[in-house]
């Protein structure tokens, strides 16, 4: 029952105008995450509509680890952390991308992903999505099976699935 789910994340996803920059409308998921039985019912129904046989998660810093881990484990799948450059131990493979001032560095450890692993990217939200398209092609190069990736909340008019052309996209809660 998606439109349960859709009016659940209405009422749990507050909204802060101007944060943490003029002109943003931040979408605030902590409402979700400490309401036991919301966060629940979100988690349960975000993994219905996921690929099957999923081995490996990989979350975005930091709000796709709260949502990813719970991901993984309901699906009995890995997690695989993707951080800002300088968190991970170990030589992580590296990939810098541009934002609209400068640019930000991803890195995941070195072997964490094998070869023909079927995984999903998960984050919070899509924007612009260019946190997704760098966090999609650095888990390329370890020559996964890259089922997809998905996203809790998807801002349609920012239109970041076109930074993604070829990768299925689920949303849980798209807002026009
Ligand atoms: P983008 O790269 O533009 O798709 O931005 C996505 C990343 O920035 C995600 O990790 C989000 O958590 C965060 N983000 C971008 N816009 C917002 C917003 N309006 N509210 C909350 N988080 C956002």
């Amino acid at each position: 029952d998606a439109e349960k789910v859709a009016a659940l994340l209405g009422t749990h996803i507050a909204e802060y105008p101007d944060f943490p920059e003029p002109g943003v409308l931040f979408r605030d998921i902590t409402p979700l995450l400490r309401d036991a039985t919301a966060l629940r019912t979100v988690i349960k129904h975000w993994v219905s509509m996921l690929p099957e046989d999923i081995e490996y998660i990989v979350g975005t810093e930091a709000r796709g680890f709260v949502l990813g881990a719970p991901l993984a484990y309901e699906l009995g799948a890995g997690f695989v952390p993707v951080r800002k450059a300088g968190k991970l131990p170990g030589n992580p493979a590296s990939l810098r991308y541009d934002l609209e001032y400068g640019s930000a560095e991803v890195q995941i450890q070195q072997g964490a992903l094998p070869e023909g692993a079927r995984t999903l990217v998960v984050d919070d939200l899509l924007a612009t999505g260019g946190t997704a398209a760098a966090t999609v092609e650095l888990t390329r190069t370890f020559g996964v099976e890259l089922l997809g990736a998905s996203f809790l909340i998807e801002l349609e008019g920012l239109q970041g699935r076109d930074r993604l052309p070829d990768v299925p996209i689920t949303t849980v809660w798209s807002i026009p």
